[in-house]
This record gives C-alpha cells, sequence and structure tokens, in this order.
C-alpha cells in the first residue's frame, strides 16, 4: 500500500533561493524524514535551509 506524506518538508537553496521539496527517508512504518537534495538543480550549489527556518534566517 502506497503511503503518501501529508507533508512535504521544504528546502530553500541559500544561493538562489530556490525551493526544493524534500526526499522522503522511510525510517519506520508509516514514518518519514525529509532529506535536503545533494545540490541544487539550478546553481549546484549544496548549502540548504529548511523552509520553517528561512523566516528566521532573515530576521
Ligand atoms: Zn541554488
Amino acid at each position: 500500500m502506497a503511503h503518501v506524506p501529508e507533508s512535504v518538508e521544504l528546502f530553500v537553496c541559500e544561493s538562489c533561493q530556490v525551493t526544493h521539496a524534500g526526499t522522503p527517508i522511510h525510517v519506520e512504518a508509516g514514518q518519514h524524514t525529509f532529506e535536503a537534495p545533494d545540490a541544487c538543480g539550478s546553481c549546484g550549489e549544496a548549502d540548504f535551509v529548511e523552509l520553517s527556518d528561512w523566516v528566521h534566517y532573515h530576521d
């Protein structure tokens, strides 16, 4: 049975600010965590900030 995560975590590239969907990692039954991409598909940088932290990042 396919399990669809209720909400996907988003990561913002520090360099170009393109938003990427995290890669869902299965941790245990019914639970997922999300990993930032290895590299930005737009600029190639590898530094990401979680979207939930991005707001504070600009304080
Ligand atoms: Zn980028």
